[in-house]
């Protein structure tokens, strides 16, 4: 945990609870980390924004060459207005764009995601050059949830359809230039390599294809029994299958990934306090009511996903087994679900908490501020503090009441 006691009791003086805290060393070694993959004839890192668009985080980004992946129009706006040159940017969304003509107009890189897409961007940018997404017929990710490839999944152009893919874009004279796969948040290492040589196979059919993009999705251990994916070990494995796609058919592949996970996962975490205490007896369960829950980190409740917490207690406590909860009217705003089984309730092993305590929930950098059930219950938006230099600065205020009700119409 990058954060000190001291500077937890700091943030909840300044700013209140609860509220993000972002790390500038952890989310640049990160970068350094991801930039250093290991690739044969040339390499783009993408962010994958839609993991945290907070526009300080895009800016750090940005100065360290990164390029960005946009999953929707809106994505793409934020990511021009936090700097980087339209060329830098590559839309990949589920929604047919509704700025076709003049993404493209502008140099922003487009990403067809299903025949529609590909059909809608002939039509709209005759004679120019596409990415196709395909799924490859293969998925993996940390649950159902948060898996995009196979069958089950609705993510890009099935690959039995590569045929389809190839006449419409004949038919508008567009050239596929480039080629996409992403197969799942979490994704086994066995299974990424797997598909990242099914992808190669597919490049093999698409003799315009120069950029292959294998997308992200490495897992990334928040908790101590997790384990992340090593860039490097499956970077290396990637390289060689480059260097044998050149071999076989005299072409040199430029290589993009596009994580979002493990860039700012571990860089960021919730200060928050505990509230209440309440158990329910000896067959019971104790619980921390947490003022931070769904609405902040939102990842437990959907789909059982682990974060680290800690009470921070000023002096010695015993141990205790407690199941921590946010303070929504939901029986589901559980941050301790069993991994197994979000519906069930797993207690961990802390400092038994007490009412007034800072806790720190972990790991809360990637899809925590940007997947929030915002408003829920009418909790106002947590702030959003980056930790720099020894320094803690406001990157994104609280909500204010009024913020929260600007958009009702009066009669
Ligand atoms: C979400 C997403 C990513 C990033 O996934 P992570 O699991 O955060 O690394 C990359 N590419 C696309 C197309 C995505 O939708």
């Amino acid at each position: 945990m990058f954060l000190t006691n001291t500077t937890a009791t700091q943030v909840r003086e300044r700013f209140g609870t609860p509220c993000f805290v972002y790390d500038r060393s952890t989310l640049e070694s990160s970068a350094r980390n991801a930039l250093a993959f290991p690739n044969a004839f040339g390499f783009t890192l993408r962010f994958a924004m839609k993991s945290n668009p907070n526009h300080a985080i895009l800016k750090l980004f940005l100065d360290l060459g990164l390029h960005i992946d946009a999953s929707s129009d809106h994505e793409v706006e934020r990511a021009l207005r936090a700097g980087f040159a339209p060329a830098k940017i590559q839309l990949t969304s589920q929604a047919p764009s509704k700025n076709l003509a003049a993404h493209i107009e502008r140099g922003v890189l487009y990403n067809a995601c299903s025949l529609l897409q590909l059909e809608n961007f002939g039509k709209a940018c005759p004679g120019r050059e596409v990415s196709i997404r395909i799924n490859a017929g293969l998925g993996s990710g940390s649950t159902n949830r948060t898996n995009v490839g196979g069958p089950g999944s609705s993510f890009g152009i099935w690959h039995e359809r590569l045929g389809e893919a190839r006449d419409l874009a004949a038919k508008h004279g567009v050239k596929i230039t480039r080629l996409h796969s992403h197969i799942g948040s979490g994704t086994d290492p066995v299974v990424w390599k797997r598909v990242a040589r099914m992808s190669l196979g597919i490049a093999g059919q698409l003799p315009d294809v120069k950029v292959l993009n294998l997308g992200g999705g490495f897992k990334v251990a928040r908790m101590p029994n997790e384990k992340s994916t090593d860039l490097q070990d499956i970077g290396e494995n990637v390289r060689q299958e480059f260097m044998e796609f050149r071999q076989r058919t005299g072409r040199a592949l430029h290589l993009e990934i596009e994580p979002g996970t493990a860039l700012v996962a571990n860089a960021g975490c919730v200060v928050a306090s505990v509230i209440d205490v309440v158990d329910t007896g000896k067959g019971g369960y104790l619980f921390a009511k947490l003022d931070t829950g769904m609405n902040e980190v939102t990842r437990p409740s959907l789909y059982g996903a682990q974060h680290p917490i800690d009470v921070l207690a000023a002096e010695e406590r015993p141990s205790a087994k407690v199941v921590f909860v946010g303070p929504c009217c939901e029986s589901g705003d559980i941050l301790t679900p069993a991994p197994s089984d979000p519906e069930a309730l797993a207690p961990r092993d802390v400092p038994r908490p007490k009412t007034g305590d800072l806790a720190v929930v972990g790991g809360a950098g990637a899809y925590c501020a940007a997947m929030s059930t915002l408003n829920y219950n009418s909790y106002p938006q947590a702030p959003e503090v980056m930790h720099e230099n020894g320094a803690l600065r406001l990157v994104r205020k609280r909500q204010t009441f009024e913020q929260m009700l600007a958009n009702e119409c009066s009669e």
